[in-house]
């Protein structure tokens, strides 16, 4: 795919967001998309209205900006979406975002269940866990993000302790509607926190899940 296909692409992801309730007051939030298996392209600057067509950058893995500039505030993030795409090589697309009720569960260190419906449609069939806190785009930080993924290659987010939430999926498309899901599940644990608490999916249920999802991959 062309590049500038790939920045109409992440254009678009972040129209979705912007247009969505997932995003604070601040609309802070980071975008990628990956180009090649050792390069991807990423917004520079972290105001999502700030982003048009000249605001992307080619990035290595090794977080070496290739083509364009990056503003001094993003360059922190490169490292923290480099780790996603060196560990994850189902990850096409990153997104960082600090969607209030999934920050509510990073701020408690708490993870997310698993059981939102919405969230097996995209094979999150375990709760989306916490990485360890660290300064932005820290070597804690992102060890905190890596080790969750080592931990389950399966999952599609990680929640960033004390920060915000980091949601990957297989495309740009898949990765916004997985950031609506982890936002939605957690609105609707809090929520169901006020009737009792959510209740899990029958026995089973969501290893059916983990094993259909197994089989896609092979
Ligand atoms: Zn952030």
């Amino acid at each position: 795919m062309a590049n500038e296909e790939v920045v109409r692409e992440l254009l678009g992801l972040r129209d979705r967001v912007v247009n969505s309730t997932i995003l604070t007051p601040s609309k802070h939030l980071n975008l990628s998309a990956r180009v090649s298996l050792d390069t991807f392209l990423i917004g520079t600057k972290g105001g999502a209205m700030d982003l048009d067509e000249n605001s992307f950058a080619l990035v290595n893995l090794d977080a070496e900006v290739l083509e364009g500039s990056v503003e001094p505030t993003n360059a922190e993030i490169l490292t923290m979406h480099a780790a996603v795409y060196s560990n994850l090589e189902t990850a096409n697309c990153v997104l960082h975002t600090h969607s209030p009720h999934a920050t509510a569960f990073a701020l408690a260190h708490k993870e997310i269940p698993s059981r939102y419906e919405a969230l097996l449609r995209f094979g999150q069939a375990s709760p989306v866990p916490v990485a360890k806190w660290g300064p932005r785009g820290s070597k804690e930080s992102i060890e905190g993000i890596v080790d969750a993924i080592k931990a389950d290659n399966t999952i599609k987010g990680v929640l960033l302790a004390n920060h915000g939430v980091l949601v990957f999926g297989s495309s740009v498309s898949e990765t916004a509607s997985i950031a609506f899901a982890i936002e939605e599940a957690a609105a609707a644990e809090l929520a169901a926190a006020a009737l009792g608490g959510g209740v899990d999916f029958p026995e089973g249920a969501l290893q059916r899940v983990r094993e259909s999802m197994a089989r896609v991959r092979h």
